[in-house]
């Protein structure tokens, strides 16, 4: 199971992948580290899927 998370830096915001039941996060993009149960978006059973989603997601913030 995998779940795309949030990072909670409103300057960043970006999506992200993690594995099912990880704790904390450090966000890949602002290095930011959170607590991955509070900023939790979605789960997937495939990581295929997952990472297909966090493309979407971070797509619709670049503009
Ligand atoms: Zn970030």
């Amino acid at each position: 199971m995998w779940w795309i998370v949030q990072c909670p830096e409103l300057r960043c915001s970006k999506h992200m992948l993690v594995r099912a039941r990880t704790k904390r996060k450090k966000c890949v993009y602002c290095n930011r580290s959170f607590k991955v149960d509070d900023n939790f978006i979605n789960m997937y059973h495939e990581q295929v899927d997952a990472r297909e989603m966090v493309k979407k997601f971070n797509s619709r913030l670049r503009d």
